[in-house]
């Protein structure tokens, strides 16, 4: 049964659109299971009928034509409750609805299933049989277990069908909303560029082809070129090959003929495709077949077809390099963005980014955030081959991408664009403002960098210190570890730049979602794996060194502080706190001057919280993580768009958290901040002043918003509002007690702006 299941699932994985997709769905299906009818009803979130989108054993014509209410038939039953049924005679049931001209009273049994994706019912997949019998356990479950996994098809197919369709020329009239991961907020709105990596076949775009006859010329002219290639590697190894090894590249060779895949992908240019695009969708179409083969060898073969297909794509990507002419506000799109493609676009046209992959750790979301502009990350269901020169608006607080919206809610983001825009310029006037209540508590707001590009940022919005030098990034830019002087260098120049204002910079906190090109880690479970504290205590020579850089580097200057990442124990933070006395020690005995800093704990991880109390004695100051902490509390990854909607930051249990921390620190009389972008979200804010938090350390571009509404509280009201916010049970409830405090402070505008509609039901 796996095996069938499997196969059905690449079968259909495989196909070129939706409607492909149904068909073999259902063809599979009935053939697997035996069964006379098999059905798939979709359901049109429009008109909110169910239609029978694909079918194996009616009349064909019905197909798209039939559809029902969710109260009619079977089917609706199925669709109302999300749940199976199976009927030995399904004209007895109640709910049994005739539909005329379809047969269906010629089968007695019924066994249907709800299709849902992320608890949203998409259709019902329903078999059908004549005979009069209750379809067992094993098929009820085989069923089951075959709409679950065809959930998540449907749903990517439908997304990519929203827009054009693998393989079909982009519909400009549609619009559609993808959800990915924030990587930095604000709002872009724009045209959409594609970067297409070199010779990825799974990259190239369709487009249309101008002239017919130059395009299949040019293309015979790369094929040509890559037989003479594989000739001529064929005659380099002839005398270290054996007469049936030679044979393979002959088999290369015929599978390159003009007549054999050449006339196929010709096929395509003519019907109007440019060449890469049918290069690689006839390519791909071959390894796909190739890959479901039983054959280990035949298998095989769709590593060559890949190989031979990138080749042929290599030639026509050199030929055909476009001089690339950037829209005035261009959204750059692509698989995987790096920081290197970024920069060729000049800045002033460069409003947005949206990557395929990568999480809000990736390097070019680092440097987004730096930089300011809006990044989406993780956009798993975007047909990004497909969107070339559409309209996007990029909702970066939410991590929604907007595909051609429609005018109403374009004019939304214009609207919402505009007052964002002029909410900056308001706040400009509040930069060298004291960050203080009305009634004088004051709460100094510093930093979090990792670039150059932050320092001038940050000193621009009146930071009063880094709460957060994440060191990693210069680490993450190299191809190497830097060496000792060049880390002193990269650190004396951050040090330098906001002397003699503080700066906390955190030793190497690698693994999990950043791991160094040149270090990889892999582990089934990286966030709970080798990360933080427990590479480098593994690795002290990686470790002192750090330390060593950090220590020369503050000397005559003295504003530097030292950060933990990743404690989990107290015996790791005394082998910590060991190496930097050691470190110290040495470079004292070298004649270096340099002074033994303020070291402090991260606060990330559960065990933390409750042994706060006892790292709070060994360090001078803690810093609470609450991007790990969140996620390491509510058990949700940080980075992953599927349960992105259950990462609530101001969930009741992160909440007590963060106020146990306060309060084990000042039990222990040390000064306690707070460094996860919790800190920059203005509402929360108001929270942890009420905790008693000394310092909130953000991203430069919240820096204003929340000292704006920090000016607008009074400590004792604050406090009110948190006693509040403590005795509730859910993070809605929460977030709606800080949006009345705001609201009655008149300071509203510096909420996050909630505009895209999430595609899942709010858990
Ligand atoms: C955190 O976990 O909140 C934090 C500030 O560290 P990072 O986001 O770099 O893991
Ligand atoms: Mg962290």
């Amino acid at each position: 049964m796996l095996d069938a299941l499997r196969r059905i699932v690449q079968a259909v994985n495989a196909a070129d659109d939706l409607q492909s997709a149904l068909d073999i769905m259902v063809q599979r299906i009935a053939q697997v299971m035996g069964v006379e009818v098999c059905t798939v009803y979709l359901k049109d979130f429009e008109s909110g009928r169910l239609v029978m989108m694909a079918n194996q054993g009616f009349n064909p014509k019905l197909v798209g034509v039939v559809s029902l209410a969710e109260d009619e038939g079977l089917v609706g039953v199925v669709a109302r409750r999300e749940e199976p049924l199976n009927l030995d005679n399904a004209e007895k049931h109640p709910s049994y609805f005739y539909l005329e001209g379809i047969g269906e009273e010629l089968y007695h049994s019924f066994l249907g299933v709800p299709i849902i994706h992320q608890r949203r019912l998409q259709g019902v997949l329903v078999v059908q049989q004549k005979d009069s019998r209750r379809f067992d356990e094993d098929e009820e479950a085989f069923l089951v277990t075959m709409s679950a996994q065809l959930a998540g098809v449907i749903a990517h197919a439908k997304a990519t069908g929203a827009i054009g369709g693998k393989n079909r020329q982009r519909d400009p009239s549609r619009s559609a909303e993808f959800t990915g991961i924030p990587g930095a907020p604000g709002i872009a709105m724009g045209t959409a560029v594609l970067v297409i990596p070199e010779a990825d076949l799974y990259a190239v775009p369709s487009r249309p082809c101008e002239d017919i006859d130059t395009e299949v010329a040019f293309f015979f002219q790369c094929l040509q070129a890559v037989r003479e290639d594989i000739t001529a590697i064929k005659d380099r190894l002839q005398d270290k090959l054996a007469k049936e090894e030679q044979a393979l590249f002959d088999v290369y060779l015929s599978m390159l003929d003009d007549r054999a895949l050449g006339l196929e992908i010709e096929g395509r240019i003519r019907e109007g495709e440019w060449a890469q695009g049918a290069l690689a969708q006839v390519v791909i179409s071959h390894i796909r077949t190739f890959e479901s083969m039983e054959d280990a060898y035949l298998k095989e073969r769709a590593t060559d077809v890949k190989d031979l297909g990138r080749r042929v794509l290599a030639y026509l990507q050199t030929a055909n390099t476009r001089d690339i002419e950037y829209p005035e506000r261009t959204i750059l799109v692509g698989e995987e963005l790096t920081a290197s493609i970024m920069a060729e676009v000049p800045r002033e046209k460069l409003a947005g980014l949206v990557s395929v992959r990568g999480s809000s750790n990736s390097h070019v979301a680092i440097l987004a955030r730096a930089m300011g502009v809006p990044t989406i990350m993780g956009a798993v269901d975007l047909p990004f081959t497909q969107v070339e020169g559409a309209q996007l608006v990029l909702d970066g607080y939410n991590g929604i991408v907007h595909y051609n919206p429609a005018k109403e809610l374009y004019a939304r983001f214009e609207a919402i664009y505009a007052e964002q825009q002029e909410l900056s310029k308001g706040l400009e006037s509040l930069r060298n403002e004291p960050s203080e209540t009305l009634d004088g508590r004051r709460l100094p707001l510093w930093v979090n960098t990792g670039l150059m590009a932050d320092v001038a940022r940050s000193i621009d919005h009146g930071a009063e210190g880094v709460g957060l030098y994440r060191t990693e990034i210069p680490f993450l830019l190299r191809e190497r570890f830097p060496s000792e002087e060049e880390q002193r260098v990269i650190y004396r120049e951050q040090l330098q730049a906001f002397s003699p204002l503080p700066v906390t910079m955190r030793t190497l906190d690698i693994g999990g979602d950043k791991s160094l090109p040149y270090f990889p880690i892999e582990e089934e479970n990286p966030f709970l794996g080798w990360r933080g504290i427990r590479v480098t205590l593994d690795h002290p020579e990686i470790f002192l060194v750090q330390v060593r850089a950090m220590l020369k580097a503050s000397v005559g200057m003295d504003n530097l502080r030292i950060m933990l990442p990743m404690i989990s124990n107290v015996p790791e933070l005394e082998e910590a706190l060991e190496l930097i006395y050691r470190a110290h020690d040495e470079l004292v005995d070298e004649g270096v001057n340099a002074k033994l800093p303020p070291i402090g704990v991260m606060v990330e991880v559960p065990a933390a919280v409750y042994q706060a109390r006892e790292m709070a004695r060994r360090v001078d100051f803690l810093s609470v993580g609450s991007n790990d902490l969140t996620q390491y509390l509510l058990a949700v990854d940080r980075n992953n768009a599927r349960v992105a909607d259950l990462y609530h930051s101001l969930h009741p249990a992160v909440l007590r958290a963060l106020n146990d921390v306060a309060q084990a620190a000042q039990a222990e009389g040390k000064p306690v901040g707070i460094c996860g972008e919790l800190a920059g979200d203005p509402g929360a804010a108001i929270l942890l002043l009420a905790m008693g938090y000394d310092m909130l350390s953000m991203n430069a571009s919240s820096l204003l918003k929340v000292k704006s509404v920090i000016r607008s509280q009074t400590l004792a009201g604050a406090k009110t509002l948190l006693e509040q916010a403590l005795a509730q049970e859910s993070s809605v409830d929460v977030k709606e007690l800080v949006r009345d405090a705001m609201i009655a402070a008149g300071v509203d505008k510096m909420l996050q702006p909630a505009m895209g509609e999430k595609l899942r039901p709010k858990r």
